[in-house]
Parts: structure tokens; C-alpha cells; sequence
């Protein structure tokens, strides 16, 4: 078994690597790590435990320690930083030999780090030897999984641009409020209202997007040219991002409108990559799900499916404006947080990156 640890254990992002490292097959948690405020006191008096399941017995008891490499027992460490410091905390981590895998945004445009899913560019992890060289460190490196939006639009978007090659995309989110973490958005702001702005969300969305699809060649990402525009929206949800999106191709799949969908359709849910390749624990069996109901999908009735870990996909039909159009969801603490960097740390472990 892999020692894993926890940076940020508290926090929003803490709480779900808590519950989702709980029986893994490669990793055993053995560190929880957050601010001074709560480092030496037990887990179960350091947090405000807000999931719907129980806290775990195995954490309640468990001694949160400062985020301090030196006095942390692991191989691997989830970052669940604020970002107000993470960046510095991961990069002290890295060069004492962690393997890093962050939730943050301070390293994602590093020009040798990885932004990583494993099912859209697995390739990218080969930047790890040169980052490793270029900054001195012998075991450790840092890998990051991209903002939470970006990760089931991407996912969504990656077939399509195999298939049809993806030229500009219109992207309108409604993110769930534990996007903001805790306690986040005050209540008398969010009850009964939508906020039309997420302070950096829309060039997060514009920019990972590219850098995802994007290629590794000679050690240098080379960011694909797709074209997009991001609206970004608050909404009164737990939960569960869902994203509508229309899309424009550089060739139009099939002669006609409805040729079209039925092969948009079919490109999505054939979708397969490496981690289903390599049956990683946490792989959704399918990363897309399509659902034919017009109504779907809604944040509480599909932010589940396949443990969290798939983005469903529905309501695929013909754009006036650009091609097809389509409503996706994604559950933003799993599938775009903790889910991804567990997804992520498996891919490396298999490739031998870890241990
Ligand atoms: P959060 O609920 O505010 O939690 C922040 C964590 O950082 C807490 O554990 C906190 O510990 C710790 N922390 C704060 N200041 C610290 C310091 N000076 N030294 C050490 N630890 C410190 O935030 P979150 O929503 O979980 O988000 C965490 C990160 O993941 C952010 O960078 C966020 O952008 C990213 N992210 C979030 C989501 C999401 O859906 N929530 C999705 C993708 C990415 P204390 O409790 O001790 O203060």
C-alpha cells in the first residue's frame, strides 16, 4: 500500500479525499495536514464535517498535523490547499520527495507541470523526468487536475475534437455551491437569486481547456487553437455543475442535422481512454453517460452517476448558431476534485511514477 496524505484535510475538498480514500485498493491514508488553526488538535474537533455521510471513524480520532513535510509520514500528498498558499506549501513538499498531486490552481500553467485527465492527455505525465530535472527534485514532483468546470467540459469536448476537430466552443455554467468551499457563499447572497460572476472562473475554463487538449512535444505544451467563451453562474445547488454548451466543428459530423446528432452521440458514448484501459479503481466504466430524457441532466438526480466520476450528457440537438448544442453535469467535488486527483495518482502509480 501507498502512505497517502491529505494538505487542506478541513476544507471542502479535504472532507471528499476523506470520504473517497476510505477502502482504496493502492492507498492508505495516513496524514491529515491543514492551517495552524488546526493543526494539533484531533480531526473530528479540527473540522466542520458538512457531507451527507457520516465522518469516518478511522479520521475522527486522528491528529491534524501542520502542512510540514518533515513531520508527515507519506509517499503521495492531495492537495486541498487554499490557494493563498499552496502553491508554495506543494513546491516545499515536491522537493522533499512527495509526489504532489494538487487541486489548486498556482502550478496548473507551469510550464512543467502536467495538468492532467487521464482520460483527455495521459501523455502529459511525461513532462515529470524534465520537471524533476529542471528543479532539482529526486523522488517528488507536482501533477495538478484542472478547475472543476473545465474538467467534465473537457471530457466532453475531447471525442468531439478526435473525431470532428472542436473549432470554437460557448460554454454557460450553473456551479453547485460547494465549488465555493466553506462556508463559502454567504446565504442571504445565494438563497432565491443566481450570481452571474465566479471571480476567475471564465479564463480558468478559456485557458485549461486549451492547455488540456493541447500537445507535449520535445518537453513544451503546445496549447490547441479551439476558440472559447465561458459564462460562469452561481447557483442555489449543493452539488453537481451543470454546463450548457454549444459547439462549433472544423467538419460538420454527417450531412444532415439529425446525421449529426446521431453521430455526436455515438462519438460520446463510445468514449473510452486509458484509465478504463487500465482499469484504474476509480475509472467511471464509461467517462461519458448519455441520457435521452429531455429534461435531464439535473444536478440531484444525475451527479452520482458512476460514483460520481462519469459527466452525463443530454439533451443533444442542433445549434442555430454554431453546430450542436447539449447540456452536460458533472459532480464538482468528485469527478472535478477529489475523484479527478485520485484518478490522477492512479494513473501514476501505474505508470510507476509513485512507490
Ligand atoms: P476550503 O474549504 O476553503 O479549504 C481550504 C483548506 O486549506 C482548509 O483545510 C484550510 O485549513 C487550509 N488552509 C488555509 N490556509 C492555510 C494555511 N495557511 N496553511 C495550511 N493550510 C491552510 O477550500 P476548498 O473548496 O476545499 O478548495 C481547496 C482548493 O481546491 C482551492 O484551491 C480550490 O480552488 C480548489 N478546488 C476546489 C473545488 C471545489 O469544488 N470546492 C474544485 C476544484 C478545485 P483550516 O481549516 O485549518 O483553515
Amino acid at each position: 500500500m501507498i502512505k497517502v496524505g491529505i494538505l487542506g484535510a478541513t476544507g471542502s475538498v479535504g472532507q471528499r479525499f476523506i470520504q473517497q480514500l476510505q477502502n482504496h485498493p493502492w492507498f492508505k491514508l495516513t496524514e491529515l495536514a491543514a492551517s495552524e488553526r488546526s493543526a494539533g488538535k484531533s480531526y473530528h474537533q479540527a473540522v466542520k464535517w458538512f457531507l451527507d455521510e457520516p465522518m469516518p471513524q478511522s479520521v475522527k480520532n486522528m491528529t491534524v498535523k501542520p502542512c510540514d513535510p518533515t513531520q508527515l509520514d507519506c509517499d503521495l500528498v492531495f492537495s486541498g490547499l487554499d490557494a493563498e498558499v499552496a502553491g508554495e506549501i506543494e513546491e516545499n513538499f515536491a522537493s522533499h520527495d512527495f509526489a504532489v498531486i494538487s487541486n489548486s490552481k498556482n502550478h496548473r500553467f507551469d510550464t512543467d507541470v502536467p495538468l492532467l485527465i487521464p482520460e483527455v492527455n495521459p501523455d502529459h505525465i511525461n513532462i515529470i523526468n524534465h520537471q524533476r530535472k529542471n528543479r532539482g527534485y529526486k523522488k517528488g514532483f507536482i501533477v495538478t487536475n484542472p478547475n472543476c468546470s473545465a474538467i467534465g467540459l473537457v471530457i466532453a469536448l475531447k471525442p468531439l475534437h478526435d473525431a470532428f476537430g472542436v473549432k470554437r466552443v460557448f460554454v454557460t455554467t450553473m456551479q453547485a455551491l460547494s465549488g465555493a468551499g466553506y462556508p463559502g457563499v454567504p446565504s442571504l447572497d445565494i438563497i432565491g437569486n443566481v450570481i452571474p460572476f465566479i471571480g476567475g472562473e471564465e479564463p480558468k475554463i478559456e485557458t485549461e481547456t486549451r492547455k488540456l487538449l493541447g500537445d507535449l512535444k520535445n518537453n513544451t505544451f503546445i496549447n490547441s487553437d479551439m476558440i472559447l467563451s465561458a459564462h460562469c453562474n452561481r447557483v442555489h445547488v449543493q452539488d453537481g455543475h451543470l454546463e450548457c454548451a454549444s459547439i462549433e466543428f472544423e467538419r460538420k459530423p454527417g450531412a444532415s442535422d439529425q446525421e449529426m446528432v446521431e453521430a455526436v452521440k455515438k462519438t460520446l458514448a463510445q468514449f473510452t481512454a486509458e484509465p478504463q484501459k487500465l482499469k484504474l479503481p476509480f475509472a467511471p466504466q464509461n467517462p461519458i453517460h448519455i441520457t435521452e430524457e429531455e429534461n435531464r441532466p439535473q444536478p440531484r438526480a444525475d451527479r452520482n452517476t458512476d460514483k460520481g466520476m462519469a459527466v452525463t450528457i443530454g439533451r443533444i440537438r442542433p445549434c442555430n448558431i454554431f453546430h450542436v448544442r447539449f447540456a452536460l453535469l458533472s459532480h464538482n467535488t468528485i469527478r472535478g476534485a477529489a475523484g479527478a486527483a485520485i484518478l490522477n495518482a492512479e494513473l501514476l502509480y501505474k505508470k510507476g511514477f509513485i512507490g
